[in-house]
């Protein structure tokens, strides 16, 4: 089986890119974030604290998570519902990025995530793929931009969606996204030692695309 990992900081465009890569390569995308961010809505629904370890691991024996591929894209099931669009929520991440920093939570998700790579090939992406959930992948992509950068994407995005957003703020939210994924005591955010770095600073999406690819392509080709 083949397993791409592709990691990286919040915004630089990991699901838009691995969404289209296992498209083309004809591979299953696992968006790990998502699973992060079922277990961010429970707890929300719950009424629990999101940061709350005990409380949280309380919850946990109660979820149930089915993940399906429907015409090529990811749906979530929580308890049999299909949450993929509650979890797009900014509360539902913010709850995400709670709930990922408790060990409890990523013991949870991780043989989940693990089995999905066994039975087929994927292209996961998340935080911490290449160096914790799949260690033997056959390709290690860490995906980055600067926080600029990142903003300016973000703020654009919104914009499209008619929700015009104040790039100061949109700029302060991702560095602080940035600073709780890096500093967190678990899987904190940070390249594997093998990982292929690839900072799409200064590139468009076709650019990044085909980098990407190539990225690919040659560690493929590597591992024979
Ligand atoms: O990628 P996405 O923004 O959907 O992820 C939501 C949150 O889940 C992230 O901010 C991160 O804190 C957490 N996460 C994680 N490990 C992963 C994927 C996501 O901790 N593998």
């Amino acid at each position: 089986m083949i397993s791409v990992a592709i990691d990286g900081p919040s915004g630089a465009g990991k699901s838009s890119m691995a969404k289209r890569l296992a498209a083309e390569l004809g591979y299953t995308y696992v968006d790990t974030g998502a699973m992060y961010r079922a277990i961010g809505l429970y707890a929300l629904r719950s009424g629990a604290d999101a940061h709350d370890e005990a409380a949280v691991a309380a919850l946990l024996p109660e979820i149930r998570l089915d993940i399906a591929v429907v015409d090529g894209t990811q749906h979530v099931y929580l308890n049999g519902e299909d949450v993929s669009a509650a979890i797009r929520t900014e509360a539902a991440g913010m709850a995400a990025s709670a709930v990922g920093t408790l060990a409890p939570v990523r013991a949870f998700l991780l043989e989940t995530q693990r089995a999905l790579a066994r039975s087929r090939n994927v292209l996961m992406d998340g935080r911490d793929i290449g160096t914790v959930v799949l260690p033997n992948a056959t390709v290690k992509i860490f995906l980055t931009a600067s926080a600029e950068a990142r903003a300016e994407r973000r703020r654009k995005e919104l914009l499209e969606k008619g929700q015009p957003a104040d790039y100061a703020t949109v700029l302060a939210d991702i560095k602080a996204r940035d600073w709780q994924d890096s500093h967190r005591a678990i899987a904190p955010l940070r390249p594997a030692a093998d990982a292929v770095l690839l900072d799409t600073s200064a590139m468009d999406i076709d650019e990044s695309f085909a980098a990407l690819k190539a990225i690919i392509a040659a560690g493929i080709a590597r591992r024979g």
